[in-house]
C-alpha cells in the first residue's frame, strides 16, 4: 500500500512503526488477549501502560521532579477556560500576548474569567511577527503570562522563552516535543495530543506543584488540575486507547534519538522548504524569518487562481491536505515529527516542477 504524504494540521501524521506496532497489538495486547480499548483503565495492564508512556514523556522532556503531567480531555480550547480557572485564585488580571488565531482564542476565553492584559499585539501586521520584547507592557501583579509558542495557523514561533517574572503558561499544542525545551521556565504548559503527540482526545498539561490547590470553588472537579493530579489523571475513565498510542509515539520519539534529533531533522525540514519557496517568485510566505515555524508552514501563490490545481496535481502525486487554513487561504504544510524528510522533499520536488509547467 502506497499511503500518501499527509500534511494535515490536525488530527495530523502518525510514524508508520507506530501504526503498525498499533495493528498488531490490535487484538491482542502483549499476550492478554485484549485490545487495550476493552481493558479496564483500574486493570494492571492498563497502568502499567498508562505509566510507561508518563515516564517516557518525562525523559524525553528532561522533566524535573516538581512538575505534575496531567491526562486530560477537552482539548487545548478547554485549557483556554482551565487555566484561569485553576491559576487566578485571588488574583483578578493575567497577561496574554496575541500572536495569531489560537493566542485569540485563548485570550477571548479567559476574559469570561479576568481582566485580560493584552501586553502586545502583531495582529495590525496581520501576525506575521512576534512583537519585541521592549514593547511588551507587562503587569507585575498578573497571575501569569500566557503564550502561544507556536501559531498553528499563522505558522508563527518563539524561539526563545519569554522572560517574565509570573508564572509562564505556553499552549504547546504544535509545537510540543519537536525540539527540546527547559521546561524549568514553565509554570505550565498544555497541549492537545491531535498534532504532534497522537490521536485527538487527550490533552497533557505539564504543570509546577507549586501552582496546585487555587482553582476557584466552581471548577469542575474532573477539571481541577490538583484533583486530577491526586488522582493519577483517573477521576473518571481517561482516553485509554489515546493514552497508549501517544505512549507508542513516545517510544519512537526515544528510539530516533530524542528530541536533540527531532530538533534537528525538523529544522532541516522546515529550512529547506522556507528555502524552495523563498527562492521562486511564484509562492510567497509573509513571517518575519525571525519567527518562522518549523512545524506549520503556510505559503500562498501569487496567482491564487491556481490554487485548486495546485492541490489536486499536488494529490494526484500523492501529497494531500496542503490546503491552507479557511481565514489564510492559499496552502500549509504542516510538517510535525511524523513527515519524513522525504515527504518534504516530494512537496519541494512538486512545487519546483508546478511552478515550471505553470509559472
Ligand atoms: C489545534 C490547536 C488548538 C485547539 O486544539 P483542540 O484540541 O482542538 O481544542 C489550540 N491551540 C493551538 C496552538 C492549536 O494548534
Amino acid at each position: 500500500m502506497n499511503r500518501p504524504y499527509n500534511f494535515s494540521a490536525g488530527p495530523a501524521v502518525l510514524p508508520e512503526e507506530v501504526l503498525r506496532q498499533a495493528q498488531q497489538e490490535m487484538l491482542d495486547w502483549q499476550g492478554s488477549g485484549m485490545c487495550v480499548m476493552e481493558m479496564s483503565h483500574r486493570s494492571k495492564e492498563f497502568i502499567s501502560i498508562a505509566e510507561q508512556a508518563e515516564a517516557d514523556f518525562r525523559t524525553l522532556l528532561n522533566m524535573p521532579d516538581h512538575y505534575k503531567v496531567l491526562f486530560m480531555q477537552g482539548g487545548a480550547t478547554a485549557q483556554f477556560s482551565l487555566v484561569p480557572l485553576n491559576l487566578l485564585s485571588e488574583k483578578e488580571s493575567a497577561d496574554y500576548i496575541n500572536t495569531g488565531q489560537w493566542s485569540t482564542k485563548a485570550i477571548k476565553e479567559a476574559q469570561r474569567y479576568c481582566d485580560v492584559n493584552v501586553v502586545a499585539s502583531s495582529a495590525e501586521e496581520g501576525f506575521t511577527r512576534i512583537p519585541t520584547r521592549d514593547t511588551w507592557q507587562v503587569n507585575p501583579d498578573a497571575a501569569y503570562f500566557h503564550y502561544t509558542p507556536n501559531e498553528t495557523i499563522g505558522g508563527v514561533e518563539f524561539f526563545d522563552t519569554p522572560e517574565v517574572d509570573v508564572p509562564l503558561v505556553a499552549d504547546m499544542s504544535s509545537t510540543i516535543l519537536s525540539r527540546p525545551v527547559d521546561v524549568s521556565k514553565f509554570g505550565l504548559i498544555y497541549a492537545g495530543a491531535q498534532k504532534n503527540i497522537g490521536p485527538a482526545g487527550l490533552t497533557l498539561v505539564v504543570v509546577d506543584e507549586a501552582l496546585l490547590g487555587k482553582a476557584a470553588a466552581a471548577t469542575p472537579s474532573i477539571f481541577d488540575y490538583q484533583k486530577v493530579a491526586a488522582a493519577d489523571s483517573m477521576l473518571n475513565t481517561p482516553p485509554t486507547y489515546t493514552w497508549y498510542i501517544a505512549g507508542l509515539v513516545f517510544k519512537w520519539l526515544l528510539d530516533k534519538g530524542g528530541l536533540e534529533q527531532m530538533a534537528i531533522t525538523n529544522k532541516e525540514k522546515a529550512e529547506k522548504l522556507y528555502a524552495a519557496i523563498d527562492s521562486s517568485d511564484f509562492y510567497v510566505n509573509k513571517v518575519d524569518i525571525a519567527c518562522r515555524s518549523w512545524m506549520n508552514i503556510p505559503f500562498i501563490l501569487k496567482n491564487s487562481e491556481l490554487d485548486a490545481a495546485f492541490l489536486s496535481e499536488a494529490k494526484e502525486v500523492g501529497l494531500t491536505t496542503l490546503k491552507g487554513h479557511r481565514s489564510v487561504g492559499g496552502m500549509r504544510a504542516s510538517i510535525y515529527n511524523a513527515m519524513p524528510k522525504e515527504g518534504v522533499d516530494t512537496l519541494i520536488g512538486f512545487m519546483k516542477e508546478f511552478e515550471r509547467t505553470k509559472g
